[in-house]
């Protein structure tokens, strides 16, 4: 095993070489002709001219040696549901949805929305899509109809795929009235909706666009659906997700490159080997959800869990007894879940076996040291912290285990990853920070394999965002501030714009301010994130009346809160409703009429705003302060 600093020194010297040979990782029917065409940055391609197929690495070539493994393990707490799929039944499972999807019209290159909850159907369907080539986009199942609707429109599926209804802590979501207002706003709906029917909503929507699975899987149980061998470029999926401006980006990502990066990852970070169990909780509807449910631990021959229900229901303990029910080896989530499980009874996490469980992965955001503290010492296993984006798809920053196990420094997650040229740029200049300063986290040309290709039908807004933000330099911006020590970890320090991480989900604040301004009421407004104790990030809502009058009387302002939390709701979907609103009579903003988010940010949490010059009125400062203290 060589030492960290030269493996991590080889993928940035000789990217090629390092990669041909992580290529060998999994079957290419065709292989490739180069490793890496740099012919046109800062779009890099990988793997050209090779065919592969993502269904075929992760379900079909383990036939020969795993078939009678499971593959899939399902728990829901939700319904008391629990299923499992060998390889071989996973395989069946998706060559009857591929032919179900098939029957409908879906085929290569089409898109697909999957908005589904936490049921096996997601996983066949998303791997189904792989094995068509078609796009899979699946979308949160949180999210409101407006905010499906922006994602229909932006991707132009040829079918979407949902369910009845979710569920979670014990309240039914119903989805198909969802769907429907989505599909009524869109301009782009597709012809037909295919319903898993879970019989859970008590009484669905039966639209005549609906089209049931139920009776369609019997009719092609016996279907065989061959892979589309597809070229290592060809889009896999495309996910949104959220950034500065109020409309979301589809974060496209390519087969071959991704298969490769996930498949090393699991050996060189994750330390999974086959036939161990893995279990990520988190929703099919974020990145890890993508990489860590699914695709990785299946490409590389492990048994995934997807898990249905909060950590705390039926108690604090049901994410303990499944570790020790089926004997999990790895286990993901996000800080916040920890955090939250840190508040339940003690000896519920000490009465499960735990022996089986070899390392507790946690990302999404950042892992404050007293959580970190107490959930090492409470599992006696080592705790790994990994930073990344939808946009890597895999991590950038950890401790990489599977290639030497550098110590562990509290606070960071680790050093750079394989693959990843990454480096610390000042804001203003460019320049590379001197270590111990803080600056921007950018990655140098190519992005390794498994990274964003682009954004979904708009190159240029993937070379304007990512690649034109540090000045003087051809840098993909991670938009994360960060801080190197002299041993090369990396700390974290928050977001260069205006995203927020509200328990692990990432939010545009743009977005949560125009839900906010559709409401008849709203003058203007600001949303900032501040720190909250449980879920890392709470969204703040400053909120300036068309009459200001409205709320004169303390009734009629929780009224109009609740009304403003409700517009959210509707548009965006409970995630994103604002911990609270403040009603102020007017925002600090520059003379040049931009808002002072970050004035308004330090001042929600109590902290000093620091020197501002260009303020138009700084009376609106002293406003926001007295609203905060007052009701704070
Ligand atoms: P998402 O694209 O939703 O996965 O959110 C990615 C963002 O979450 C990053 O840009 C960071 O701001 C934050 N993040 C993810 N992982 C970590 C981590 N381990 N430590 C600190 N922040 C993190």
């Amino acid at each position: 095993m060589p030492s960290y600093r030269d493996f991590h020194r080889e993928s940035i010297d000789d990217p090629e070489g390092f990669w041909r040979r992580e290529a060998a990782r999994i079957h290419w029917e065709t292989p490739f002709s180069d490793v890496l065409d740099r012919s046109n940055p800062p779009f890099a391609r990988w793997f050209c001219g090779g065919r592969t197929n993502l269904c075929h690495n992760a379900v079909d070539r383990h036939l020969a040696a795993r078939a009678q493994q499971d593959a899939l393990i399902y728990v829901s707490t939700e319904t008391g549901i629990e299923r499992r799929y060998t390889y071989a039944s996973l395989h069946a499972e998706v060559n009857r949805m591929a032919a179900v999807m098939r029957s409908l019209g879906v085929k290569r290159g089409d898109r697909v929305l999957i908005y589904l909850p936490m049921i096996p159907e997601a996983v066949f369907a998303m791997l189904a899509c792989a094995r068509l080539g078609a796009i899979h986009s699946v979308v949160f199942g949180g999210f409101a109809a407006p905010s499906l609707a922006a994602r229909i429109d932006d991707a132009r599926p040829a079918l979407i795929v949902t369910a009845d209804a979710g569920a979670r802590g014990g309240k039914v979501i119903d989805y198909t009235p969802l769907v429907d207002e989505a599909l009524s706003r869109a301009q782009h709906a597709p012809a037909q909706v295919l319903l898993i029917d879970r019989q859970l909503a008590p009484e669905r929507l039966k639209a005549p666009y609906i089209v049931d699975y139920e009776p369609l899987r019997e009719q092609y149980f016996d279907a065989h659906v061959p892979c589309e061998w597809l070229e290592s470029n060809e889009p896999s999926y495309v996910l949104y997700t959220s950034g500065t401006t109020g409309k979301p980006k589809g974060v496209q990502r390519d087969v071959g490159g991704y298969a490769v990066a996930l498949a090393a990852s699991m050996e060189y970070i994750f330390e999974g080997r086959p036939g161990d169990v893995m279990f990520t909780a988190s929703d099919i509807g974020w990145v890890v959800g993508h990489s860590y449910i699914i695709y990785a631990p299946l490409l590389a021959g492990l048994t995934t869990v997807m898990y249905e229900g909060t950590p705390v229901r039926p108690d604090g303990g049901i994410w303990w007894r499944l570790v020790e029910q089926y004997r999990i080896n790895l286990m993901f989530t996000a800080p916040t879940a920890i955090r939250v499980l840190k508040k339940q009874d003690p000896a519920l996490l000490r009465a499960a076996d735990l022996s089986s469980l070899r390392t507790l992965f946690l990302a999404g955001e950042p892992l404050d040291e007293p959580t970190a503290a107490w959930i090492g010492d409470a599992l006696g296993k080592p705790v790994v912290d990994n930073y990344w984006q939808t946009e890597t798809g895999w991590p950038m920053l950890a401790i990489q285990r599977g290639v030497e196990a550098l110590p562990q420094k509290l606070g960071s997650p680790g050093v750079p990853v394989y693959g990843y040229d990454l480096r610390l740029l000042d804001e203003h200049t460019g320049e590379p920070c001197a270590s111990g300063d803080k600056g921007v986290i950018a990655l140098g040309y190519p992005l390794p394999p498994g990274c964003m290709s682009t954004v979904w039908g708009d190159d240029a807004r993937f070379v304007k965002t990512y690649w034109q933000s540090v000045p003087g330099q051809h840098v993909y911006s991670t938009f994360d501030w960060g801080v190197q020590d002299d041993d090369g970890y990396v700390t974290i320090l928050g977001r260069t714009d205006d995203v927020i991480n509200v328990a692990g989900h990432r939010l545009g604040t743009r977005e949560i301010e125009e839900a906010l301004s559709s409401h008849a009421a709203v003058a203007e407004v600001a949303v900032v994130g501040v720190n909250d104790a449980v879920k890392g990030q709470a969204a703040i809502a400053f909120v300036v009346l068309r009459d200001a009058g409205a709320v004169d009387d303390p009734d009629a302002a929780k009224k109009l809160e609740a009304a403003l939390a409700a517009t959210v709701d509707r548009q965006l979907g409970a995630i994103a409703r604002p911990a609270r609103v403040h009603f102020v009579s007017s925002l600090p903003k520059t003379r040049s009429g931009k808002l002072l988010r970050r004035a308004i940010a330090a001042l929600a949490e109590g902290r000093d705003p620091g020197d501002l010059p260009t303020i138009e009125d700084p009376a609106a400062l002293v406003l926001i302060r007295e609203v905060v203290m007052g009701r704070g």
